[in-house]
């Protein structure tokens, strides 16, 4: 499997740290609003990345954070608390906001067919790994205390900047309109603030150096090596996160534990953008998932109107471009379809052409994501007369189990049974499971006395009405 590595800027083969097993780490949401379809597309190409992992044989470790705390969204202390402001506008609490708009972000993936993350963390569930980070580095002589905050002081690390690439002394010429006075070098960055001004924080804790909250870096560093290690495999995000987020968090961590690389591989997903450029939360003007389904999409199809580019080139959105993609959902639905009424179930592969396209199929995927050609290799293979209609509906499952767009959705639809049949199907398969194949049996003769019969199929089983 290859991989784009922005911290070398190619292609690398990857190897995990540990041999079979892999440490994902992908930078969560900010909840104050809800995700914009540009925030989803990065997610979907981070759910492409661990299915295609684990297409290559790991397992995965999938660790997402929630960013809870509304202020962390910002280097600077200025601009408003995002939280407080969607607090006072829709007149709730900050926490009561604050799950809300997780539940809805967990909404939208799940409708994305996105594999929640095994470990999914909230910031403010963390504070005390944060304080113990904060004193690490305190402890070897990294911070400073200046203003009533606690700063990172970059000049104490010798590699500061490596992932955007950054020219500090550039920087340092470039940066006369200085917003924060207490900074020793103008990229120094906040680890606690107590000196806020915001006067009417709700969200501070109890801290060495003061009550306050932490700064916006610090929660991927202590969640991340608190559920992967001090050095783990794979970190994701958008690439908005490179010049300043990502590359804090290297700093910080690196410096926490003296491990260097802290991560292996960065991979960044491309912006989605409109007319006006890139998509923001913060601009307001952005679309979500649900106005999209209000319009009489279905959100697979902007899943797969993602995949129909590369994740590290800026995708467009434009209502045309998602017509299309709906269009194309629609005719490979159909097409399905038709090789189910031809096939009964999906039969393991025999023709040369058929292996050859689930080799290709991988290749595509495994060569740093390209899911365009991974859509192009299942076009082709549907289209060709020589592999056969099981075949076919054997080589569909597999794509779709990185893919996920739901291609064998059909098939539930047609599913028959009342709730206490369907019951019955699932006993069935836990009797089976546990080997107690005198109770299956007895449920299959109870079924077939209801006039069904049971099929039996590589997705589980289902019931047929007996005609
Ligand atoms: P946020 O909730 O604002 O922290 O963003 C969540 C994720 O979406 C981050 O990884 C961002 O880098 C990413 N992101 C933000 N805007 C866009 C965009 N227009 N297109 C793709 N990804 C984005
Ligand atoms: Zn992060």
């Amino acid at each position: 499997m290859r991989l784009y590595n922005t911290m070398s800027r190619s292609v690398e083969e990857f190897e995990s740290i540990e041999d079979g097993h892999v440490g994902m780490y992908c930078c969560g949401p900010t909840v104050y609003n809800f995700a914009h379809i540009g925030n989803l597309r990065t997610y979907i190409f981070e759910d492409i990345l661990k299915k295609t992992l684990k297409l290559n044989g790991y397992e995965v470790r999938h660790v997402m954070n929630i960013t809870d705390v509304g202020h962390l969204t910002g280097d600077g202390d200025d601009g408003e608390d995002k939280m407080n402001a969607s607090a006072k506008r829709e007149g709730k609490s900050v926490w009561d906001i604050a799950a809300f708009y997780t539940d809805a972000f967990m909404n939208d993936i799940s409708r994305l067919n996105i594999d929640r993350a095994d470990i999914i963390c909230k910031a403010t569930d963390h504070i005390a790994d944060m304080i113990e980070v904060i004193r690490i580095l305190e402890k070897k002589g990294h911070t400073y205390v200046s203003g009533g905050n606690v700063y990172f002081s970059i000049d104490t690390i010798d590699d500061y900047g490596k992932l955007a690439r950054l020219n500090l002394d550039e920087l340092r010429e470039g940066a006369r309109i200085e917003v924060d006075s207490f900074k020793k070098n103008p990229k120094d960055f906040v680890l606690w603030f107590t000196n806020s001004k915001f006067k009417d924080q709700v969200m501070t804790w109890d801290s060495p150096w003061g009550r306050g909250y932490p700064g916006w870096h610090i929660e991927c560093t202590a969640m991340s090596m608190k559920y992967l290690g001090s050095q783990f495999d794979i970190h994701c995000g958008g690439i908005d996160a490179i010049p300043v987020h990502h590359t804090n968090e290297i700093a910080q961590s690196e410096a926490a534990t003296g491990l260097k690389p802290w991560v292996k591989y960065w991979c960044h997903g491309e912006f989605l953008i409109n007319d006006k450029g890139k998509m923001s939360k913060s601009s307001g003007e952005f679309l979500t998932l649900e106005s999209l389904i209000r319009k009489g999409y279905d959100a697979l199809d902007y899943r797969y109107l993602c995949l129909g580019a590369h994740y590290r080139s800026q995708l467009k959105f434009s209502y045309e471009a998602l017509d299309h993609a709906k269009s194309a959902r629609a005719a490979l639905t159909e097409k399905i379809k038709a090789l189910k009424a031809e096939a009964e179930e999906a039969s393991e592969l025999h023709s040369e052409n058929a292996k050859k396209y689930k080799m290709e199929f991988i290749d595509a995927v495994s060569n740093d994501l390209h899911t365009p050609q991974a859509l192009a290799v299942m076009h082709s293979m549907l289209k060709d007369g020589s592999v056969s209609s099981a075949e076919k509906l054997n080589l569909i499952r597999f794509f779709d189990s990185v893919l996920s767009l739901s291609l064998d959705r059909i098939e539930k639809e047609e599913r028959v049974g009342s709730d206490e049949d369907i019951a019955l199907l699932n006993e069935r398969a836990e009797a089976k499971k546990a080997k107690n194949y005198q109770r299956a049996d007895e449920i299959r003769a109870i079924l077939a006395e209801r006039g069904y019969s049971i099929k039996d199929t590589p997705n589980g089983s289902f019931l047929v009405k007996n005609l």
